[in-house]
């Protein structure tokens, strides 16, 4: 007799207990209606593209397709090691820093167990958590800001891992270096504290570090690095993390053996070793986050202060004009920001750094905007 579908009711599938509680993230959005060409101001790219080097060491890469890649990643452990001076047998590459995020709580959290991350942290952990059945925990920020002691005093007996980026995506805000050995040294030995340096390279301050003197020299702290921000290589899906010795080898049992395209790991040696074209981006970002800020300001929206390459604006609901009209505004100029309701901040709009160009129509918008009668 063949096998037939029965007719029956039957139960369906049921995913793990904590999967039906993640909301679906939403990247930023890079398309308009009508075909309009958009200014993409909404995901933290970075207006001057990859380096040259790095776009021909992914077409180099293209006449060895039918070719595994190196699993282990080699060449690109080895370029990340040589300029940070790290132990390339502690870094695990990823298919973006996110894949690291989720394999690290894939590791180490499980049902009854608790993450924390911060009010206003990168959505990914919360779901990262969700996705292996634990607990999310959530610390105050203070001023839209990481707040150590808020984050100490969620602390359990169940906490096993806390997600930290710094600085924070869509804050912009940092905390320095000795804050962040405050909470390492707060935090009980079992708990690993994963560091996200997403933006860290943008980061102009005295008191700041990105942490990875930390990870070598404690057992249970972690930092995760992207190719998707400073470097332009956002399509290419390359990340990394600097990890203790066990913590490397935990995430290179779990990973997929080949977790990283060939072309992928040859256009980001290419970007690690391209450094003046990691510091034009540093003084891009230097010249217009400044410039952006005070401009916004000028216009009689409030900035918070940002570190990284891109603002964070807080629209006032009580003079009629909302985040969302204001996105909605803007988008009928052909600019697309980043609405941040779902991070809590509903009178929010986030915007990245662009071109020179694009951030003079950028304030230009805006200003139409405010100059417009309040609705
Ligand atoms: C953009 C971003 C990442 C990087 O993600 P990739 O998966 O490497 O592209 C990680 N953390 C934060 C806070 C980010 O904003």
């Amino acid at each position: 007799m063949s096998a037939t579908l029965r007719s029956v009711p039957s139960p369906a599938p049921v995913p793990r207990p904590g999967i039906l509680d993640i909301d679906i993230y939403m990247p930023g959005e890079s398309k308009l209606p009508g075909g309009v060409e958009p200014i993409k101001l909404s995901s933290n790219e970075t207006p001057l593209g990859p380096s040259p080097h790095a776009i021909e060491a992914y077409n180099q890469a293209v006449k060895d397709l039918a070719r595994y890649p190196d699993g282990q990643a080699t060449a690109l452990r080895t370029a990340i090691a040589r300029r940070y001076g790290l132990d390339s047998s502690r870094i695990v590459c990823g298919s973006g820093s996110d894949e690291l995020l989720s394999m690290l709580a894939h590791a180490y959290l499980g049902p009854g167990d608790e993450g924390i991350y911060t009010a206003h942290g990168f959505l990914v952990y919360r779901i990262a958590i969700l996705t292996n059945g634990a607990t999310p925990v959530v610390a105050a920020e203070t001023d839209l800001k990481t707040n150590v002691d808020a984050i100490l005093a969620v602390v359990t007996p169940r906490t096993k891992m806390v997600f930290l980026a710094n600085p924070n995506n869509p804050t912009g805000t940092y905390i320095p270096i000795d804050e962040v050995r405050r909470l390492r040294v707060g935090l009980p030995g079992h708990v690993l504290l994963v560091l996200d340096g997403a933006y860290s390279e943008y980061v102009r301050r005295n008191d700041y570090e990105a942490g990875l003197e930390l990870v070598a020299t404690t057992d249970n702290t972690v930092m995760t690095r992207t190719f998707s921000k400073i470097h332009g290589l956002a399509a290419l899906r390359i990340g990394w993390a600097y990890c203790p010795e066990a913590v490397a080898g935990v995430l290179n049992r779990i990973r997929g053996p080949f977790n990283l395209s060939s072309p992928s790991i040859a256009a980001g040696v290419a970007a690690i070793e391209d450094r003046a074209h990691e510091e034009a981006a540093i003084q891009h970002n230097e010249r217009w986050l400044p410039w952006l800020s005070a401009e916004i300001e000028m216009l009689g929206v409030q900035v918070t202060p940002s570190v990284a390459n891109f603002v964070l604006m807080h629209f006032n609901r009580s003079d009629g004009r909302t985040a969302e009209g204001a996105d909605m505004f803007l988008r009928s100029k052909g600019l697309i920001l980043r609405r941040v309701a779902s991070y809590g901040l509903p009178d929010a709009l986030r915007l990245t750094i662009g071109t020179e160009a694009e951030n003079r129509a950028f304030v230009a918008a805006l200003a139409d905007f405010m100059r417009k009668p309040a609705t």
